[in-house]
């Protein structure tokens, strides 16, 4: 994690004031961290909550505060955003592999000099018995697949898939959320369609019955997708793992829950407006 959050301290910052409008907040979303975080604050009147996301999901989850879809245009596009809806707060809750919007909120969030909260879960660390092999980014997950054909499970989305299309001599086992269309063209491919959190058994069952070799999957983070990788702790199977891109150094906290002593201070900061 990069920085720490500003809790807030009762001593520095004066008590919101109850009569004041609520906060107007931004919070870009597209996880689990998020999905909790507004789910929460739902029932705050305090804090008047937009969710965005990218729209890469065709049905996403209906969530209980408004909810806008789609790009901002960039940075600029985004600082317009703010500038034009008033936000008072952004909370970047997105995904520790959507690089671009987490770069583009710290810009954007800078131009217009509104407070930026960065939500995000702590890496997975290796355990005894994980066999895991890194890898710096998707495309450098062949090198760690060798040449031999192997069964390998995907589970790293769909927008990067065409990376595995050079080797076409393993087979391929990829789980989506969306279907994976033909984002993928290799001669053995079998695609599995679902939405998590999957049981530790789940797991286990399933790379039993696919005849996984082994599992390739991102270092997302969080106990959502982790059976995943600890079904293949037990069934002793290797675990190419891809490493977290770079991400702009703003406050930080590990979870939804975290994040609520910041919007606090962020209201108290406010004054008596
Ligand atoms: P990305 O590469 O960082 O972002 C690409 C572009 O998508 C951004 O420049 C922005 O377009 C738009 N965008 C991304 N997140 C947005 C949001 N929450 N609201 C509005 N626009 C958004 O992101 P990505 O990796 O494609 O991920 C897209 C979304 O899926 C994220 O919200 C993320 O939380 C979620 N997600 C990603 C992964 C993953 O592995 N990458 C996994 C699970 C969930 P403009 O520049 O036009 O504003």
């Amino acid at each position: 994690m990069s920085g720490a959050a500003d809790q807030g301290s009762p001593a520095s910052h004066p008590t919101p004031n109850p009569d004041a409008p609520p906060l107007r907040l931004l919070v870009l979303g597209g996880t689990t961290e998020a999905s909790a975080l507004v789910a929460g604050l739902a029932r705050k009147p305090e804090v008047a909550v937009t969710l965005s996301l990218a729209g890469r999901t065709a049905a996403p989850r209906p969530e209980p505060v408004s909810t806008r879809i789609g790009g901002f245009g960039g940075a600029e596009g985004l600082a317009r955003w703010l500038s034009e809806n008033g936000i008072e707060a952004v909370i970047d809750a997105t995904h520790p592999f959507a690089a671009r919007i987490s770069a583009n909120a710290a810009a954007a969030c800078r131009a217009v000099a509104v407070p930026l909260l960065a939500v995000r879960r702590p890496a997975w660390e290796r355990e005894p018995g994980d066999d895991w092999i890194a890898a710096a980014n998707v495309p450098d997950c062949l090198d760690a697949l060798g040449t031999a054909p192997r069964t390998v499970f995907l589970t790293i989305g769909r927008q990067e898939l065409a990376a595995f299309a050079r080797a076409p001599q393993h087979a391929y086992v990829v789980r989506t959320i969306e279907p994976v269309g033909d984002a993928l063209p290799v001669p053995n491919l079998v695609t599995v369609s679902a939405r998590g959190p999957f049981t530790l058994a789940d797991e286990i069952r399933f790379m039993r019955e696919a005849r996984i070799e082994v599992l390739v999957t991102k270092n997302s983070g969080g106990a959502a997708t982790y059976p995943k990788i600890e079904a293949a702790r037990r069934l002793g199977l290797p675990v190419v793992i891809v490493a977290r891109p770079a991400l702009p150094d703003v406050p930080a906290v590990a979870d939804a829950a975290g994040a609520l002593p910041w919007l606090r201070a962020r209201r108290t900061e406010r004054g008596t407006v």
